[in-house]
């Protein structure tokens, strides 16, 4: 599933490329994937004015007023190609005016949506997210670790309704840089600690434009190089010190720590 720094390079490759530009034809073939189904149909003259991201989500607003929430969920891509054959996975294909390259939706589990937000809504009304992850500041991570401390740090970093867009890989890439075992409860960290471990691991992923490991790629379709650069996450030996590398249940999801430098 994409986590926030790939969302994030989504995001800034989509803001590079495609702002402004009139919007020729849409095609949607999974109705199903755009709420309400039908909605997109809108944009056809519109223009994209601003691509922003909270946690996870992606913020789209348009030259007329239209405003959308996209969520990739497990196996979204979103990525702009010229000559590109859909395969039966493309579900969105935007095509623009003056010949740029066309921006497609691929989703091989369908569980990402398009969410037009009506007028009189907010985004916040269809995003389930607290504070964005790197967007937050040491008072408000203070605030959350003194009312959800008690819970392991690998539950709190991956629970979005607390802090937004730190998911499976970057957590358990977090503990090992904080040198902790994940089950230790997060209220032990000092929140100066904890938000310069969370940013410093998010802002490499971002430097390095997310970790390609399942589906993820980048919006020019090209994949990311973050897995090169993980010290535990799917790792059989610890990157840093050598020491093979424990597969435990945590949250439900499959956490990985190196026993040495998590001790
Ligand atoms: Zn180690």
């Amino acid at each position: 599933m994409p986590e926030l720094p790939e969302v994030e390079t989504i995001v800034s490759g989509l803001r590079e490329s495609s702002l402004r530009r009139k919007i020729k034809k849409i095609k949607v073939t999974c109705p199903v994937i755009v709420n309400p189904p039908g909605g997109l149909a809108a944009l056809t003259g519109d223009s994209f004015t601003g691509f922003d991201r909270q946690g996870k989500y992606i913020k789209i607003t348009t030259q007329k007023g239209l405003r959308l929430v996209v969520h990739l969920r497990m196996t979204g891509q979103l990525f702009l190609a010229k000559n590109y054959q859909p395969d039966k996975h493309v579900h969105i294909v935007i095509e623009f005016a003056g010949g740029a390259d066309t921006l497609y939706y691929r989703d091989i589990r369908k569980f990402g949506r398009w969410i037009i937000v009506p007028p009189r809504r907010d985004f916040a009304d269809y995003i389930h997210a607290g504070t964005d992850a790197l967007a937050i500041q040491q008072e408000e991570l203070a605030r959350l670790l003194k009312k959800h401390g008690a819970k392991a740090l690998k539950v709190f970093l991956l629970d979005q309704t607390i802090l937004a867009g730190v998911g499976n890989i970057y957590a358990d890439e977090i503990a090992f840089s904080l040198k902790i075992d994940p089950h230790t409860p997060a209220g032990r960290i000092p929140p100066q600690k904890l938000l310069r471990a969370v940013q410093a691991v998010l802002k490499l992923g971002i430097k390095n434009k997310g970790t390609s490991v399942s589906d993820y790629i980048t919006s020019t379709g090209a994949r990311g190089n973050f897995q090169n650069l993980l010290n535990v996450y799917k790792q059989q030996n610890c990157r840093r010190c050598g020491a093979a590398i424990q597969k435990v249940k945590l949250a439900g999801r499959t956490t990985h720590i190196c026993p040495r430098c998590q001790s």
